[in-house]
């Protein structure tokens, strides 16, 4: 007998709907695998497309689960379906370490993370000054923020009293979400130049994504022109334009956020050949696809690593986050 593939969709609250440059987003929406061979081990995995980070859907993802028929029969997952293939190919990898730890502990590994190694979300607009403080009161040292919302001046006001509010090595990751014109980007970077250059608290770590996903060359140009790092996000959704973007030259940071990269087995492979300065990140996975997701991180991050975009706990009406795999989809 073959390995038994389950399929179950998902649905979760964002406790507070996030404001993302596509408006609200008040539901995650997602699907959880299940493998299960002849001896009756089992592997998980969780596959979870963001509608705006490419094209495949939740729908997609469940219709070419279920076309298999029950029955995991190791076809090669198209590459139009890059949140499936890290599902199943985590789910793969679950189940081969457990089917060789017989008897021991659950061998996905937990967290494991302080808050000073994780990167902490701040809201957008001036009540991001009030959740700072709170988070660097719990240890955070690198916070991102997502600007691009409101009227640029204000927003750049705000900017130089958070650098303000925070300690000396506090870093801050500002996140456009692709949303800015040349000219506002270029009104960023000279501020966010002019921040690094100062005495002020924090540093600015990069400016991550200011441009539309198309626009790379117009963002490599930018690059050479302020000092102020320029971080790909939405450019290099899947592993394919990762690889694409770096083909064509890139060499500055790209966000990684493995839940929708596609194969995390390539993944660590493109990492070993290049070393590409990578900054991982969560998608608003559950635990199952987050402890793979940190997992790959961690085979994949250079040393020391730049604080992990998972610091997303916490943000949903549930409490999922403190399951088990075999809980969680016992819910379900
Ligand atoms: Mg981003």
């Amino acid at each position: 007998m073959g390995i038994e593939l389950a399929v179950r969709p998902y649905q979760r609250e964002f406790l507070t709907p996030l404001h993302t440059a596509h408006g609200l987003w008040r539901w995650r929406e997602g699907l959880l695998v299940r493998l299960r061979n002849s001896l009756g081990r089992v592997g998980y995995g969780e596959v979870a497309p963001i509608p705006w980070f490419g094209r495949e859907t939740v729908k997609d993802a469940l219709a070419f689960c279920q076309a298999q028929g029950g029955e995991w029969r190791a076809e090669t997952v198209p590459s139009t379906l890059p949140a499936t293939q890290f599902g199943l190919e985590c789910a793969l990898a679950h189940l081969e370490i457990e089917n060789s730890l017989v008897g021991m502990e659950p061998a996905i590994p937990s967290d494991g993370f302080a808050n000073a190694d994780l990167c902490g979300l701040l809201p957008a607009g001036n009540s991001a000054l009030e959740t700072a403080r709170a988070q660097l009161a719990q240890g955070y040292r690198t916070l991102k923020w997502k600007m691009g919302v409101h009227p640029i001046a204000d927003e750049i006001r705000w900017l130089w009293q958070l650098v303000k509010d925070c300690p000396r090595h506090t870093q801050l990751r500002l996140d456009a979400n692709g949303g800015l014109n040349i000219g506002q980007a270029e009104q960023w970077l000279r501020a966010c130049d002019d921040i690094n250059a100062s005495s002020a608290g924090a540093a600015i770590e990069y400016l991550e994504q200011p441009l539309p996903p198309v626009q790379v060359e117009s963002m490599t140009a930018l690059g050479r022109r302020y000092q102020t790092a320029i971080a790909l996000d939405e450019s290099v959704a899947t592993l394919a334009q990762l690889e694409d973007c770096w083909n064509r030259g890139w060499r500055g940071v790209m966000v990684v956020k493995p839940a929708i990269a596609g194969s995390p087995q390539r993944l660590q492979t493109f990492c070993q050949t290049h070393h590409p300065r990578l900054v991982f990140s969560s998608a608003f996975e559950t635990g199952i696809g987050r402890r793979a997701a940190i997992a790959l991180a961690r085979r994949c991050s250079p040393t020391p690593a730049p604080a992990l975009g998972f610091g997303t706990l916490g943000y949903f009406a549930d409490d999922w986050d403190t399951l088990t795999a075999a809980d969680l989809w016992d819910r379900l």
